[in-house]
């Protein structure tokens, strides 16, 4: 396409031209290290080709379409029946395609429900990673497919009943019954009005009706509506109990989901969220009656560490326009990229980019890793919550900070750093708030106290040579044994966090894990990005790593 340079009035100049059909793998040396630090690098060819296809200009677009034009609640026909379906543009659906077809929502599973070998998470986080850089309002229903198997595997007929349409590689949108289709997708409804974060108190029943149960009651959210089939938490004889409950009855009529209205969001606007009622829907219990948070809290870790890539992968894409833009544009007869401070905040920007991605990556090992190694499992257990804390917390400054690099272009709606800026929180409010987040790692050392000091003492070793190691390890154990540990607990997952990203650096980005380590460990920086002490040297690191030069 030929851009017009010359107006009547002006001739335009000094503005960055588009930062599209770039590769998403090939422009992040972080990403390419940490793959291959924790056991993808085999997979590089591979990766580099994805990076190609979702950063070029025709999925930029796409992804603004499938934002603008959201979901429509169609709830009666003209005569007044009920149809409850929500109609997505076509270019959310082509996200979904594109993500079922690179496996995005079932990768990490065999044809039979196991768990798929190593490397399959981390080679699977980097693509997830990569595509939410591009859109994130699909990746809800391609994560909660993907975790829901978690959760399934307590039942292993049902599950082997459905896993087939489940690890489909073709997106099947059309609203039929799910084993007339190629390809299915499962969502969640745990949340109710009077409580989301506290689920025992869900106020659905169930009550045992021939080969499954009658559901009646309400969630105040459930994500993705058109859903073939959800797990759902509700009060069986037994107590809370996690069921299946399809869209469509066994006998083929229409279950009774009735769909109230779409939640009008901040971000996250590609996706639809209901309220949704349960007039006696069917479902099949899932686990035990009354073991209802221990079944579904499998698929609960798995969607946590996706909230960490997926706020990874937005963190990464407004760093990289903050880098280009200020690559190309001029002020005070110099290029913004050469201008001392602002030098200093993207490399204090993308520093911490790097310890996301090497944390985030290393995290995904310990999920390759858990079924034959227990110290990984731990690993994950404990680092899951604290991970996710810190990095969904980060993502909305850091991103606020890389639209203002761009000045008043950050801030409209063409760039893609405004929709970020929107979707940002998301991550940090579903699937375990902040505080709750810090009650897990609580519950964690509680519970499995000897196992979770283990990983502390991993972490240390790692990182036993950086500044600041050893400190932060003894604040976080001062922190945790205090008498009011809850009441602590904030600055201690922080700094636990801060320790696994160390030792994550040490392992995948040594060159630059020693600057992170002097900035977030030692000593301590101010508020903003920007206010780390980098040397000159750790300066040109950490830009070049960040981007190379076009
Ligand atoms: C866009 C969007 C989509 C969603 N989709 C789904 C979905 O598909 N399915 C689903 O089930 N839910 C969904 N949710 C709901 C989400 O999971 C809940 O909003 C979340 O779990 C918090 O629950 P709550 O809103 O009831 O807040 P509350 O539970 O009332 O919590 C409010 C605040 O209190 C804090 N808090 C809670 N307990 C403590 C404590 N003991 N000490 C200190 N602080 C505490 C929390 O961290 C939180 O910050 C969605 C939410 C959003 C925004």
């Amino acid at each position: 396409m030929t851009v017009q340079q010359r107006f009547d009035t002006h001739d335009i100049f000094n503005q960055s031209p588009p930062f599209e059909d770039i590769d998403l793998f090939a422009a992040d040396r972080a990403l390419q290290d940490a793959v291959a630090a924790n056991g993808a690098g085999g997979e590089a060819a591979a990766l580099s080709a994805f990076g190609q296809r979702w950063g070029s200009a025709a999925m930029f677009d796409a992804a603004r379409l499938a934002n603008e034009n959201t979901p429509k609640l169609r709830t009666f026909d003209t005569k007044g029946f009920r149809r409850d379906v929500v109609e997505f543009h076509p270019a959310y659906h082509q996200f979904m395609a594109e993500a079922f077809r690179d496996g995005m929502h079932a990768s990490t599973w065999n044809a039979d429900g196991t768990r798929a070998k190593a490397p399959s998470e981390v080679a699977r986080a980097a693509r997830y990673f990569m595509e939410a850089q591009v859109e994130n309002g699909h990746q809800c229903p391609i994560t909660m497919t993907r975790a829901c198997v978690g959760a399934l595997a307590v039942e292993p007929a049902l599950l082997a009943r459905l896993i087939g349409k489940i690890v489909s590689r073709r997106y099947d949108p059309r609203f039929i019954p799910w084993w007339e289709k190629d390809g299915i997708t499962l969502g969640m409804g745990m949340t109710e009005k009077q409580g989301g974060t506290d689920v025992r108190a869900n106020t659905t029943t169930a009550l045992p009706a021939g080969e499954g149960y009658s559901i009646t009651g309400h969630k105040w959210f459930m994500s993705a509506p058109m859903c073939d089939a959800f797990l759902v938490l509700a009060q069986a004889p037994g107590g809370l109990t996690c069921f299946l409950m399809p869209r469509f009855r066994p006998d083929g009529a229409v279950n009774a989901l009735r769909f109230q209205r779409l939640k009008d969001k901040l971000g996250n606007r590609s996706n639809a969220s209901s309220e949704v009622e349960f007039a006696e829907a069917f479902a099949w219990r899932v686990g035990e009656e009354g073991r209802g948070v221990r079944t579904i809290i499998e698929m609960v870790q798995l969607t946590r560490v996706d909230c960490v890539i997926g706020s990874a992968g937005m963190m990464r894409m407004a760093l990289a326009q903050a880098l280009h833009h200020t690559r190309y544009r001029t002020v005070f007869q110099r290029k913004l990229a050469d201008q001392p401070m602002m030098r200093m905040l993207t490399a204090d920007m993308a520093l911490e980019m790097e310890a996301v991605t090497a944390t985030m990556m290393r995290l995904c090992r310990s999920f390759d890793s858990a079924a034959s190694d227990a110290k990984e499992a731990a690993r994950a257990r404990l680092l899951t919550p604290a991970v996710k804390y810190w990095v969904c917390k980060s993502a909305p400054a850091f991103i606020y900070e890389a639209m203002e690099c761009l000045g008043g272009n950050g801030y409209v709606e063409e760039l893609p750093l405004a929709r970020l800026y929107r979707e940002a929180p998301v991550n940090a409010i579903w699937e375990g708030s902040g505080n709750v987040m810090c009650l897990d790692v609580l519950r964690a050392l509680s519970r499995e106290g000897e196992t979770a000091r283990a990983v502390l003492g991993d972490l240390v070793a790692t990182a036993a040579d950086l500044p600041g190691a050893r400190e932060a390890a003894a604040f976080i154990g001062k922190s945790f044994m205090a008498a009011d540990g809850e009441g602590h607990a904030r600055a201690a997952v922080e700094k636990l966090a801060m320790l696994a990203a160390a030792a994550a650096l040490a392992e995948s980005a040594p060159s630059v894990a020693p600057a992170f380590a002097n900035t977030r460990l030692a000593s301590p920086r101010g508020g903003t990005y920007g206010t780390a002490d980098l040397a000159p040297e750790e300066i040109t690191t950490l830009l070049d790593r960040a981007l190379p030069a076009a």
